[in-house]
């Protein structure tokens, strides 16, 4: 069975493009839509992403959309905990396809490091 996890030096949900999210209004609150708008740097990525080292510059105190937990997976989208896993793998290959494209080492990575 494929078990999500956050592939190290990935990023690709780091990519806070609005054009390529154009219902964030539907699961974030006003605050939040503002916060996350206000993070959204050149090329549309995020302005913490350090991106030498695909890394988030405050990881520990990142906002809660940025995430993958049950209680906030279940507040922004309806996802019950038991289908977390199924859920998120598959908003990791979405945006990893559309950042890094279908055939990009990211995408190779991810299948295999989850078990896809
Ligand atoms: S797209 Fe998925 S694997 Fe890549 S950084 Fe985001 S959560 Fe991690
Ligand atoms: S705050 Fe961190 S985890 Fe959230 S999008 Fe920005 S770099 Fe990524």
């Amino acid at each position: 069975m494929a078990t999500w996890l956050c592939v190290k030096q990935c990023g690709a949900c780091c990519h806070l493009d609005p054009a390529d999210r154009p219902d964030l209004d539907e699961y974030l609150s006003p605050e939040e839509l503002e916060l996350y708008l206000s993070m959204v740097g050149e090329g549309g990525w995020c302005i913490n992403f350090d991106p030498i080292n695909r890394e988030c510059r405050i990881y520990a105190k990142r906002p809660r959309f940025c995430r993958v937990q049950a209680d906030v997976f279940q507040d922004m989208y309806g996802i019950e905990a038991e289908e977390l896993n199924d859920f998120a793998i598959e908003c990791c290959l979405q945006q990893i396809e559309g950042v890094y494209g279908d055939r990009s080492l990211e995408l190779l990575r991810f299948n295999r490091e989850v078990g896809e």
